[in-house]
């Protein structure tokens, strides 16, 4: 069977809801995917690599110009929220709290960078992630806001490396949230059947298959999300960045970017250079994951699934003791997959305090594996969770409808 990820029933709603909302037809569709990141957790602000997919659950929009300088506002998520209206010149970071900030974001920062746009736009959204659950729905809101505004306004030079950058230059000011580049180049580049392995400092990529034949990703949804996220994010960025001037402050270190271009061997030797306690794990975490995500990218192409899956579960472990970036929820999930035959490795992915856990599961466990998580963290939680079934899927595209 071709395996597709089309949800019809979201584009019909979109169709037919435009016509209600903005009393007329749209121009363009569009699709943005959302992105699940194998390993390589918080180091994308640290100058080294990661390795997501795109998925093939995201975020849908249809578009029509305007004649005047207004740009509309629709989710089919958030109608409560209703039609946000905004004037092209009125954009500015910190205008509003509302959901419409990311894809004002973009607008906005396409703008900045140079690109014209001279008039506005009706725009319709609805997703198929859930949202805030470390899946990305924000990065596929983005993107495809870039490409609507690449089609609409014809920017030929706005590519999709463009289009992810300033999704993030979006994200980072008009936002707050100030996250690498990884989540948007996924839902930009993505590619079927494969994942990306990103240098984050240099935006070199390359594409390698994820072949997985008889083993498959399970995205597992806690359900929770604490509040954390987003302050916590920062904190962490400041704490790798008062890690890195330490280190800088060795004068054979002075002139490294970025903790990511410290091997392994240096960190151990100068560690103790880093004052504050929490500051040098929160490096340490960082180093030793860049070393892990590149022995786990040589071992996916030698076929070697287990070491993969191995090195995913070290990636948990930091995440939780030195990165500080899980919970209890996520942990029992962790754990609780790790003792389950036919899993090869899981984790937590995202941004971290809720949202998923990722896993590498034999097909032939997979409903036990299911059934004994959902089993044993409902008795524990009270709360039900949620499992996608998910494969590498395509990038940001116009849909034919
Ligand atoms: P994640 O990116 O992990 O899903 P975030 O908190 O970064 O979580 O982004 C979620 C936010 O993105 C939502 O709270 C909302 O503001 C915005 N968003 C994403 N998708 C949509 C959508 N389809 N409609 C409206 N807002 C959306
Ligand atoms: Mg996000």
């Amino acid at each position: 069977m071709m395996k597709s990820n089309m949800n019809i029933e979201i584009i019909d709603n979109l169709k037919r809801n435009f016509r209600e909302v903005y009393g007329r037809h749209y121009e363009g569709a569009y699709f943005a995917p959302g992105r699940v990141n194998l390993i390589g957790e918080h180091t994308d602000y640290n100058g080294g690599h990661v390795f997501p997919c795109a998925l093939p659950a995201g975020t849908y929009g249809m578009i029509a110009p305007r004649g005047d300088q207004q740009l509309r506002f629709y989710s089919l998520n958030l109608p409560e929220s209703g039609v946000v209206s905004v004037e092209l010149g009125d954009l500015s970071p910190g205008r509003t709290e509302a959901w419409t900030a990311y894809p004002e974001g973009v607008f906005w920062a396409a703008q900045k960078e140079g690109f014209a746009i001279p008039f506005g736009a009706d725009i319709l959204f609805a997703g198929d992630l859930p949202g805030g659950s470390g899946l990305s729905s924000s990065a596929s809101i983005e993107v495809l806001t870039g490409l609507m505004i690449q089609q609409t306004y014809s920017l030929e030079d706005l590519t999709m490396e463009r289009i992810a950058r300033i999704g993030q230059m979006g994200e980072n000011t008009y936002c707050g949230m100030q996250c690498g580049i990884m989540d948007q180049f996924a839902s930009a580049m993505g590619k079927e059947g494969h994942a990306i392995y990103l240098d984050t400092d240099t935006m070199e990529y390359e594409y390698v298959p994820l072949d997985l034949k008889e083993r498959e990703l399970i995205i597992t949804n806690s359900k929770v999300k604490h509040s954390l996220v987003s302050s916590a994010y920062n904190d962490r960025r400041r704490e790798c960045a008062t890690a890195l001037a330490d280190i800088q402050k060795i004068p054979a270190f002075a002139e490294v970017k970025s903790l990511c271009s410290i091997n392994e061997e240096a960190f151990e030797q100068y560690k103790e250079q880093i004052l504050d306690p929490v500051c040098r794990a929160r490096a340490e975490h960082v180093v030793k994951e860049e070393a892990r995500t590149e022995k786990a990218v040589s071992a996916l192409r030698k076929n070697d699934i287990e070491t993969f899956g191995k090195l995913m579960n070290e990636s948990h472990i930091s995440l939780r003791d030195r990165y500080q970036v899980s919970c209890p929820e996520i942990d029992f999930l962790t754990e609780l997959a790790w003792q389950i035959p036919g899993v090869l490795g899981s984790r937590i992915t995202g941004g971290g305090f809720g949202g998923c856990t990722i896993s590498i599961v034999e097909t032939e466990s997979a409903e036990a594996f299911m059934g004994r998580i959902r089993g044993e963290y409902e008795k524990r939680f009270h709360i039900r969770p949620e499992f996608y079934r998910a494969w590498p899927w395509e990038g940001a595209k116009k849909l034919d409808v």
